[in-house]
This record gives structure tokens, sequence and C-alpha cells, in this order.
């Protein structure tokens, strides 16, 4: 884990971007600072103000951030970095970041190297899954909208036009290399109620940039730091993504209410037999090719550990047809040999983003055909591993144990042979 952001603000951030007052743009419509939501007295709650940090918050800027870090290391003759390494360690303000891997080269020089390299790189960034739709939501419900950004002008002015997200954000703030330094003023100079307004970031400095303000914090996992770090920052709440935070907020009033639909945790935890959600039942299914590999897939969800696909059973669903949904959505496959093999408690699993109960059911299956696999964009990564070398892999705590009891079972081991 990093060990970046931990520190006091600067009394006075460095400015070779020009930071603060950053640049202040103000979009054409007029503001009405009313939420629709209402919580009968508990009106306090209610979030009328969002503050979204903007790469890997609403846009998916990671890969091009990469080549022109890479670019800048390999200019500064010190060694890349991989993706993974990558999101461990960069860190805000990244003159931190820079200070640790190129301390010495001169921020004035490491700036043109890494603005050269990102220009040719950003055609690659996108809007994230779930951010256009969370804006409009955003504007159904009359939020008002911010944006408090670390990234250049130049780069901004580009992207927001290619995802057409400008029109979205009522006022920007970017090329702010130190947000902590500058929430204070942006409450101040829009009048905003700190108990009214929410930073959603992806980086431990977003959520301290939140605890400075006085406001409410929600991490996402969109982006660059995992959940591990996100979580020791203390955020009032982690998201997978904005389609989940945009349902925390219809489920709440516009408060961010814990989600209802995952087992309320601390039941569970705190008060077993508490008359609180229940479980949520779920399937999981280990899946062998032909060759006898087994497919894992790398989720944010599950701390960036390996595991197997699955999700929640739908009302009127029966098991193994939510088994052959879930894999089929999250993998591409078509699957066969349905086995079950256990079933295992999982409550408030500190592997998992957020607290909760669910009931794992785990089967052994096989895929059809040794199609290609799609993964949809609840995973990252994916591979066809031997089951015996799939255990000196970083798994999942469930996904271990439902590996375990395949090997001790060796009818469960070979489901490409049942019928
Ligand atoms: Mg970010």
């Amino acid at each position: 884990m990093t060990n970046c952001g931990a520190g006091a603000p600067r009394a006075r951030a460095r400015r070779s971007h020009g930071d603060a007052p950053a640049p202040l743009r103000r979009r054409g419509r007029e503001l009405v600072g009313v939420a629709a939501g209402a919580e009968g007295g508990r009106v306090a709650r209610v979030i009328r103000n969002i503050i979204f940090d903007w790469s890997g918050t609403l846009v998916d800027d990671l890969p091009a951030v990469l080549v022109a870090s890479n670019a800048v290391f390999r200019q500064a003759g010190v060694a890349e970095m991989s993706l993974d390494e990558f999101r461990r360690e960069f860190c805000l303000p990244f003159k931190r970041f820079y200070d640790r891997y190129v301390p010495h080269v001169p921020l004035e020089q490491l700036e043109p190297w890494f603005h050269a390299a990102f220009r040719e790189a950003q055609d690659q960034v996108t809007a994230l899954p779930h951010a256009r739709a969370f804006l409009e939501f955003c504007r159904e419900r009359r939020v008002r909208t911010f944006l408090l950004s670390s990234v250049h002008s130049l780069h901004y002015d580009r992207q927001a036009a290619a995802t057409g997200f400008a029109e979205f954000i009522d006022f920007s703030y970017v090329q702010v290399w130190d947000k902590r330094a500058r929430i204070g003023r942006l409450l101040a100079e829009h009048g905003l109620a700190a108990h009214e307004t929410l930073f959603v970031g992806d980086m431990e400095h977003d959520i301290e940039t939140a605890h400075f303000g006085g406001v409410r914090s929600c991490a996402v996992l969109t982006g660059y730091n995992e959940v591990e770090q996100l979580r020791a920052a203390g955020p009032d709440l982690i998201v997978e993504h904005l389609g989940e935070l945009q349902q925390v907020l219809i489920d709440g009033g516009m408060s961010l209410a814990e989600p209802r639909s995952e087992g309320k945790p601390g039941a569970a935890t705190e008060t077993p037999g508490h008359d609180g959600e229940p479980p949520v039942p779920t399937v999981g299914g280990l899946i062998f090719n032909a060759a006898g590999r087994v497919l894992l897939v790398r989720t944010r969800k599950w701390s960036d550990l390996w595991g197997i696909p699955g999700g929640k059973i739908k009302r009127g669903e029966t098991a193994t047809a939510a088994l052959r949904r879930e894999l089929r959505e999250e993998t591409g496959l078509e699957i066969d040999g349905i086995r079950f093999v256990l079933v295992q408690d999982c409550i408030a699993s500190p592997e998992f983003y957020r607290d909760a109960h669910f009931l794992l059911l785990n089967y052994v299956c096989r895929c059809r055909q040794d199609g290609p696999v799609v993964l949809n964009d609840e995973a990252q990564a994916h591979q066809w591993v031997d089951l015996e070398a799939a255990t000196g892999l970083p798994l999942n705590t469930p996904t271990r144990v439902l590996i375990d009891a395949v090997r001790a079972a060796p009818e469960f081991a070979a489901p490409a042979t049942v019928r």
C-alpha cells in the first residue's frame, strides 16, 4: 500500500500549472440548489452538491497516464512500471510521487516530458461506464456539480469535449495540485453546506480532501487506488462505480444510506439473529475448459484478488439459471456439466469492497467451447490456469476454499467428462 497522502496540507501549493485560483468555468444554465429527495425531518443529510474528481472517477485515463509516466521514466533513466505497480504507487499530490521515483529530475523537466507523451496517448481516454448516466441523474435531481481535479486544463478541455461531460459540470477547478488546500475556498465561494456536499473520487487524496473540507466522501473503484488504500482513508462509502452510487442515493432519498440489497451487514456481524436484511444468495462457478484449466478473473471489488465469476440470484430465477446467466454476462461463455460443490457463508469479508453478508453457492462446470472470454466491466483481467497452479495465485478466500474442495474430490476436478 502506498504511504502517500497522509501528511498535512502545505500552506501554499506550488503553482507551475497555475494552481489556486484555478481556472473557474461556469456552465450557462441557472443553478438551483434544491435537491429533489426528502427524508421527513432529516433534510440535513440530503446531498445537494457533488464535487467530482475527474481521472478514474468520470473518465478512464489510466492507460494514457501510464504510457506518459513510463515515457517520463524512460527519459529519466529509471525503470518503467507495470499497470499494477503504477496503481499501487501513484499518489497525489503528484510531486510526491515524482520525488520518490525521479528525485534527480526537476519538475520543470518532468512536466514537458509527461504532457508531450500524454498528448499522444490521450485519445485512449474514455468515459467510464455509468458516468454519463450519473451526471444526467444529478441534473434531473438538481444536484449542483463541481469538478476538483489535478488534470491539466488543456487535457481537461479535450477530454471534456470528447466525452460531452463539460455541460454537466456547473463549476470546474482544474490543475489543482493539492485539493486539500483548495476545497475550503470552493465551499466558501459557492456557499455550500458541508453536510449537504459529497466528494466523489478514486484516490486516498480525494477522501482526505473531503475530510479537510468536512464534507461527505464516496470512493469509487473505477480508478487508481485499490480497496485497501481507499478503506484506510476512511470514506463514508465505497462503491464499485457511479451506477451503484446513483442507486444508493435513490434508495436513501438522496442521502448516503447504506445499500439495502446486500444483506445489511451490521445485523449479522454485531447482533447475530438480528431481524435486519437477510443474507444475499449468490452463485459462482469454477469453469473448466477442454484442456482441464480453470478460469479465474480479477476484480477490484474483491481487492484485486483472483476469483471465480458469479453473482446474485434474481427473484424467480433458479440457482443454475442464475449461474448460466452470470457466467454468460461476465465471461461471454456458455456452460454445461454443472455440479454443485459446496455452500459458503461469507459474512463481512474484509476482502470484499464493503460490508456484506452473502451465501455463496459454489459450482464447477465446463464451457461448451473454448471461445474467447469477453469480460464485462466487473472484472479487469482473466486467465486460464491449471488447478494446481491456481493455488499459487493471490486468490480471494472463498475461491481458495472452493478450489481446495475441488482438488480434494477428483469427481469435481474433471467436469468435462460429466454428461
Ligand atoms: Mg482520480
